[in-house]
């Protein structure tokens, strides 16, 4: 059993997720005028959707909550709040997932307080309908026990994030890594292969930021 239940999402799987998405939005007969993407997240999603239900207007807002991959912060802000003129039309706001729901929350009161649309729906690729506080209108997916979804863009920072995490623990009790020790280790903790060019890279970033130093090309110490 890994360590942090952790499931790799592709690219194809954004695809078919987004057009899913599209048609359900599409079959209750809601036409919006504007998309919001929360950013970062909901980007992608958003451009897709933008494709799939062509609609032209593209917005983004930067909601913010969780800090690094599977950690939460403690609260929502609205990163850099400003205004425009939605009056008369119809909002469509695009995240990637719906899990405590409180960076949507707040990005749903702030569009709706100071943008004045005239109406607001939400759309998630997923939902993580057990602790979500808040229902989007549309998801493709239910998911009904907490995962980490391993999104495509996020794969260098999920990844390098995950071998630190890995590596505060394991690392008190073994110093020097080989690369495929770390690889090995990887596994165990998240059950997932991220490739070996982003496990390259997230070691290459581990190792500019400090929390490794180069012994060879494939060995590391654990720093501190
Ligand atoms: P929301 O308000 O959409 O539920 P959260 O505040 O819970 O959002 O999380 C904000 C962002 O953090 C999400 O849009 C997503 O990019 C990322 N995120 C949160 N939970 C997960 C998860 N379980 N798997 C992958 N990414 C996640």
């Amino acid at each position: 059993m890994p360590k942090v239940p952790t499931k790799l999402v592709s690219w194809d799987d954004i695809v078919e997720w987004s057009r899913g998405l599209a048609k359900k939005i599409k079959e209750s007969g809601y036409m919006p005028d504007v998309i919001v993407a929360i950013a970062r997240g909901g980007f992608v999603p958003a451009r897709l959707l933008c494709d799939f239900l062509d609609v032209e207007n593209l917005l983004s807002i930067q909601s913010q909550h969780w800090t690094e991959a599977a950690k939460v912060a403690d609260r929502a802000i609205i990163k850099f709040p400003y205004k425009v003129d939605l009056t008369g039309m119809k909002v469509l706001i695009v995240d990637d997932i719906v899990d405590t729901g409180e960076s949507l929350i707040l990005a749903r009161d702030y569009i709706m307080k100071e943008w004045k649309p005239d109406e607001v729906r939400i759309a998630a690729l997923q939902w993580i309908s057990p602790v979500a506080k808040l229902r989007p209108d549309y998801y493709f997916i239910e998911v009904k026990e907490w995962i980490w979804f391993q999104y495509p863009w996020t794969r260098l920072e999920d990844t390098y994030q995950f071998i630190k995490r890995m590596l505060s623990e394991e690392g008190k009790y073994k110093k020097e890594w080989s690369y495929e020790e770390l690889k090995t280790k990887f596994m165990e903790w998240y059950d997932i292969d991220v490739g070996d060019e982003y496990f390259r890279d997230a070691i290459e970033m581990l190792v500019e930021k400090g929390f490794l130093s180069r012994i060879d090309k494939d060995r590391f110490r654990v720093k501190g």
